[in-house]
């Protein structure tokens, strides 16, 4: 029988991913070899254990069968050796960024982040834009003009002088990683981080390029145009791949995430892909019955109001609703009809519906 990962990091069979996580992140801290009183065998099981709890794959192998198929981590004896991370000084080496639940633990351990030898991809950029209710129902096009990081125009991002020499990087000797020593609660580690001289590409040029001074971008205003989509909701952020800084020395761009924040229209009032209005008629439109002008966000549309319309009734004008976003067709503008009663009478009004009461009765 395998022994029980989930005892090992004290967590129910049903605990949740963050649970995992922050169990053994607790038992790590608590049992690492490298720390006073620590438990060098306990510490690699947490480590086994934490492998496969961690790994939705593996973790639902585990449940079923007690046991993973991979090698990582198994039931059967391999699993996490810390010695394969040890580095020269005596601290554990990791090489963060692998992708899999370990590094990105790790890495929030230490508050890193960092991850070996990749570039870093430019900055997302967050910006906030109006439009009004009729662009919403439309849809719009809008230019925003953002001070950002653009790939250098004289050195193609690379970040070398026109005409000067690649050459291996002398602070990595090519490899783009540096090693660098992190003191954490668990011990020393070493932490391979990108060369801060050639951004993790193992090559600098003999001479910096004059624009951007080797980092491949410069900051200029630009307009970008941005598409907003009919029937969006205000608070929904777009998202316009590459549009954010680029990166360094040529590494990809972020993203440009622009929030849509719509400007209310006191006419209209928005539910869901419905638009509610409220009209007012007077007692004798309602009970004889009339046409009336309705506004709507396509101008204004002839509605029948029918003989004996009470005050609150609702009225359907069908497609005449928010565009559905991204789909086809429309909903429906609906009608509050409000009925007026007169509070100030002429006499010739008031004669008037004094005769209509005695007749009533
Ligand atoms: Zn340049
Ligand atoms: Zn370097």
């Amino acid at each position: 029988m395998a022994e029980d990962y989930y005892k090992i990091l004290g967590v129910d069979r049903g605990a949740s991913d963050d649970e995992i996580k922050k169990a053994y992140r607790k038992l790590a801290h608590k049992h690492h070899p490298d720390k006073k009183g620590g438990d060098e065998a306990k510490f690699k099981e947490i480590n086994s254990a934490y492998q496969v709890l961690s790994d939705k794959q593996k973790r639902s192998q585990y449940d079923q069968f007690g046991q993973t198929f991979n090698g990582a981590g198994g039931g059967q004896g391999g699993g996490f050796d810390p010695n394969q991370f040890r580095g020269q000084d005596g601290g554990f080496e990791f090489n963060f960024g692998g992708g899999e639940g370990f590094g990105d633990i790790f890495s929030d351990i230490f508050g890193g982040g960092g991850s070996g030898g990749r570039q870093s991809r430019g900055r997302d950029i967050q910006v906030e834009v109006e439009i009004t209710f009729a662009e919403m129902i439309s849809g719009v096009q809008k230019e925003i003009k953002l001070y950002k990081a653009i790939v250098c125009k004289k050195c193609g991002g690379n970040g070398g002088e026109v005409g000067s020499k690649e050459e291996n990087c002398k602070t990595c000797k090519g490899s783009g990683k540096i090693k660098k020593m992190m003191r954490t609660m668990l011990g020393n580690f070493a932490q391979n981080v990108v060369c801060h001289d050639c951004k993790g590409k193992g090559k600098t040029f003999d001479k910096k390029c004059s624009q951007c001074g080797g980092d491949g971008r410069h900051k200029e205003e630009v307009a970008e145009k941005i598409e907003v989509p009919a029937g969006i909701n205000s608070g929904q952020t777009l998202a316009v791949g590459g549009k954010g800084e680029a990166g360094e020395n040529g590494a990809p761009a972020g993203d440009l995430l622009v929030t849509i924040s719509v400007v209310r229209d006191e006419r209209f009032e928005r539910d869901g892909d419905d638009i509610n209005s409220t009209v007012h008629v007077s007692f004798a439109q309602a009970a004889l019955g009339d046409k009336i002008d309705v506004e709507t966000v396509e101008g204004s549309v002839k509605m029948k109001v029918p003989a004996g319309t009470q005050s609150g009734e609702i009225y359907r004008i069908r497609s005449k609703g928010v565009p559905k976003l991204r789909g086809f067709g429309r909903g429906d503008h609906l009608v509050k009809v409000i009925v007026d009663v007169p509070t100030k009478l002429s006499r010739k009004e008031k004669k008037l519906i004094e005769k209509l009461r005695e007749i009533e009765e």
